[in-house]
């Protein structure tokens, strides 16, 4: 297993490789003093990532850059998509279930979360706080641009099909719901290392029947494992799982629930584990914060245009990576030319 401090150290494994692959490029001057303000023009401060934008610099520093701190991207980009927003639906049915009195919860009140917040969503009423303003918007937003080939009403029944697939599959993962003793739910954890702050929010955090608390994590995509991959903290999927075993006190395992699959993937958070996330936030903020000194980071391409982090990369058709004649200046100017 590479999920411990002595492989990373030593470069083994996929994180590792990740963190030390692909080229160097200077940014432009205006991306360098606007990264190099972010903490003045933050409300607290302070300079913030989340666990899912570490996870996009463990795959390309470039996208990351693009996507968090390139001052063109003012929403034309990267935006809420279909899959986005089926994940905030499912989150938010999964929440108010578990927020229920342990005896209420079963399938009906389960199955009349789901149809309020579906109702919600596609009304636009969300008077009583069902939804959040956000939500609604960003959900709005998916249908009338729907992702790659999806029509706008296709999109839209795409959306309330898996919305379904995944609630009705819930209990699959949690048969005795009204014993399921909950600490907490969309939960912020914060954590603060090399002066950068982490904030992210935990789906559900229970006490496990076999001792200890899980920290859990709905999916509702596909896993990534391959068949016969033995699940581990060096691989992306179960990386941001691994980073509430240190920021939240008292983790003794991760779970996350594939909602379509039916698949619980579930891991023990040793100390081997926790040192080695430890590790692995503590190179990937020491890298961010060099940037801030040398005006330059890493484009790390996956081995084709069409795999790996580069598949869904809203900049592939300017990225120089793949475009010779491109530049970082052809990013911003086409991040620009979409701005809303
Ligand atoms: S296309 Fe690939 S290499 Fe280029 S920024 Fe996106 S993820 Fe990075």
């Amino acid at each position: 297993m590479t999920d411990n401090v002595e492989a990373f150290s030593d470069g083994q494994g996929l994180i590792a490789g990740l963190l030390s692959s692909g080229e160097s490029v200077e940014i432009p001057d205006h991306w360098l003093s606007y990264y190099q303000s972010r903490a003045q023009r933050n409300r607290g401060g302070r300079k913030t990532e989340s666990p899912s934008s570490l996870i996009k610099y463990v795959s390309c520093p470039l996208s990351w850059f693009a996507d968090r701190h390139a001052p063109e991207n003012q929403g034309g980009v990267f935006v809420p998509n279909t899959f986005g927003v089926l994940g905030t639906a499912v989150h938010r049915i999964i929440e108010l279930f578990y927020k229920e009195r342990p005896a209420n919860r079963d399938d009906s009140t389960l199955y009349e979360i789901r149809d309020d917040v579906w109702d919600a969503l596609t009304t636009g009423s969300i008077k009583g706080g069902i939804i959040d303003a956000n939500t609604l918007k960003d959900f709005q937003y998916a249908i009338d641009h729907p992702f790659g080939n999806f029509t706008k009403q296709g999109g839209r029944a795409f959306i309330e099909k898996r919305v379904r697939e995944c609630v009705d599959n819930l209990l699959a993962f949690d048969d005795r719901p009204h014993r399921t003793k909950v600490k907490a739910q969309e939960k912020w954890s914060r954590a603060e290392i090399n002066g950068i702050s982490f904030n992210g929010r935990v789906d559900l955090i229970v006490e496990s029947p076999k001792g200890g608390n899980s920290v859990i994590d709905y999916k509702t995509g596909k896993s990534h494992l391959d068949e016969d991959e033995v699940p581990s903290f060096d691989h992306l999927e179960f990386f941001k799982s691994g980073m509430y075993s240190v920021t939240e006190p008292d983790v003794d395992y991760i779970e996350q629930w594939y909602l379509m699959e039916e698949l619980n993937v579930r891991l023990r958070a040793t100390d081997e584990r926790k040192g080695f996330v430890n590790a692995v936030i503590d190179d990937v903020t020491s890298q961010m914060n060099r940037i801030e000194n040398s005006g330059k980071l890493r484009i790390n391409p996956a081995s084709s245009k069409d795999c790996g982090q580069c598949a869904y990369c809203p900049i592939k058709d300017v990225c120089p990576a793949w475009n010779d004649e491109m530049s970082l200046m052809d990013i911003a100017e086409a991040m620009k030319d979409k701005e809303e």
